[in-house]
């Protein structure tokens, strides 16, 4: 199966639907998780590069090694595929 990713913050969702946020009507989302989509709306009305700058710390920290720069390098390569961020 295809990882997927939060297609707002790129974070990977997992195999279940656990991680997913909710649309207007209660459903879940396909593409959002739920700290950037909650009942039909972004949590967070932000640009991409806010969002980039939100995400280091979190990739930068815990098991991943990574250092900050390449945190927001690799960020800054991958969000632009990302749906929320695609068309603007
Ligand atoms: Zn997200």
């Amino acid at each position: 199966m295809e990882e997927k990713y939060c297609q707002s913050c790129g974070m990977p969702m997992g195999a279940t639907d656990e991680e997913y946020g909710t649309n207007a009507d209660g459903s879940k989302s396909e593409d959002y998780c739920k700290y950037c989509y909650d009942n039909g709306a972004f949590t967070q009305n932000c640009t991409m590069d806010e969002m980039i700058e939100i995400c280091v710390p979190h990739m930068a920290s815990g098991d991943s090694g990574m250092k900050e720069d390449e945190a927001r390098k690799m960020m800054k390569e991958f969000f632009p595929t990302l749906k929320r961020w695609k068309a603007a």
